[in-house]
């Protein structure tokens, strides 16, 4: 039996060329169904009109590589959570993001997450696969088509670890870019850190913004909350990153998720605030954004108080560290930052897991 055809969506204009040759038509045919698949988003070949109709209905439903939406959820403040289910039947979830200037999509990059961090409904779900590259693309073309409205920005923070998908990860920036016509700076990477792969992205040559969640001051708290931490240490973490920002020139935004009585006390801002003044010192640029815990079932953890937030950004800043708060978007729909498992599903119903990366 021959593979099945590789899907449309994900292929370059050159490539689409050649496939539009291949099937006896001229190579222009592929200059339209680039437009077609990347500006129109089309989820049939049957869809694309200037195609003849002799050679759309030859083609019949050779496959695009659409995922199908099968929810749909809108919380108060317009943010849209959309389940997506994929061509072998895995489920992943999708977030588009609107402000009056941008449409923002928190792309997922695996099915579940191996990272088990214990604070992050993804990481309580168990890894099942990567994502395939046509699958990430479509996350950003079905949020554009929900919204009737082009995505301006895209940062890879739904399900998954996505330096763990690395190199799919990577031919998806460089398709948002030249296919889909997204600027690599308004694309986001954020990974909670795997070893070798920050230096590896430094090499890639990308305009993108890297974005690492450190969530804990000190290797023994980050531990706790990020068992994964314990084959990465925090010293060299910080020295990857510092090396990222010298050898690219990009500042890194460090991500603190900030949970009351755990990592949100006046001792842990100090201990961060010393922590990145060693990466910064040799003028690399960085920024810390703190995100108030969103709640999980699976997790008891607390929110802190908006004044222990405030007391943590004025600390960092008396000692000279830039910090923002990211302002919480979809927490009525579980749409929000670490609340993203495919949750339309009881999880006791999905199969058990595979094996975890990257723990013993
Ligand atoms: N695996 C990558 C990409 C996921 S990004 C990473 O960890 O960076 C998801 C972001 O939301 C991370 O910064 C993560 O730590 C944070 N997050 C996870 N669970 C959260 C929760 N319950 N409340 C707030 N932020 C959370």
């Amino acid at each position: 039996m021959s593979a099945p055809p590789l899907p449309l969506l994900g292929q370059s204009l050159a490539a689409l060329k050649d496939w539009a040759v291949a099937q006896g038509q001229p190579a222009y045919r592929g200059q339209q169904l680039h437009t077609w698949l990347y500006q129109k988003g089309i989820r049939s070949l049957q869809e694309v009109t200037v195609f003849p109709k002799a050679w759309r209905e030859a083609l019949g439903d050779y496959p695009v590589g659409r995922s199908q939406v099968v929810q749909r959820t809108e919380t108060r403040d317009g943010t849209v959570k959309l389940l997506l289910q994929l061509a072998d039947g895995e489920l992943i979830e999708t977030v588009g993001i609107p402000t009056a200037k941008r449409l923002t999509v928190c792309v997922s990059s695996q099915v579940g997450c191996p990272m088990a961090c214990d604070f992050c409904a993804t990481g309580k779900m168990g890894y099942r696969r990567n994502l395939k590259l046509h699958e990430i693309l479509d996350q950003v073309l079905t949020v554009q088509e929900d919204f009737g409205r082009r995505v301006s920005h895209v940062v890879f923070m739904g399900m998954g670890e996505p330096l763990l998908n690395r190199d799919t990860v990577v031919q998806a920036i460089r398709s948002l870019n030249q296919d889909i016509g997204i600027g690599q700076r308004h694309i986001t990477l954020s990974t909670v850190g795997v070893p070798r792969q920050i230096p590896w992205l430094a090499q890639q040559k990308l305009q993108i913004t890297l974005a690492v969640s450190l969530h804990a001051p000190n290797q023994e708290l980050r531990q706790q909350l990020i068992p994964s931490a314990a084959h990465y240490p925090l010293e060299a973490l910080i020295r990857d990153c510092r090396d990222y920002m010298l050898s690219t020139g990009r500042r890194v935004s460090f991500e603190y998720t900030l949970i009351a009585g755990v990592n949100d006390l006046p001792i842990h801002a100090r201990q961060l605030a010393h922590l990145l003044r060693q990466a910064s010192q040799s003028g690399a640029r960085l920024h810390v954004n703190l995100i108030p815990y969103n709640p999980i079932a699976e997790a008891n953890y607390q929110r802190p108080h908006p004044a222990r937030v405030a007391e943590f950004v004025r600390l960092l800043e008396e000692h000279h560290v830039q910090a923002s708060v990211r302002q919480t978007r979809g927490l009525d729909g579980n749409a929000a930052c670490g609340q993203l498992r495919g949750s339309f599903l009881h999880p006791s119903s999905l199969p058990s897991p595979e094996p975890a990366l990257g723990r013993s």
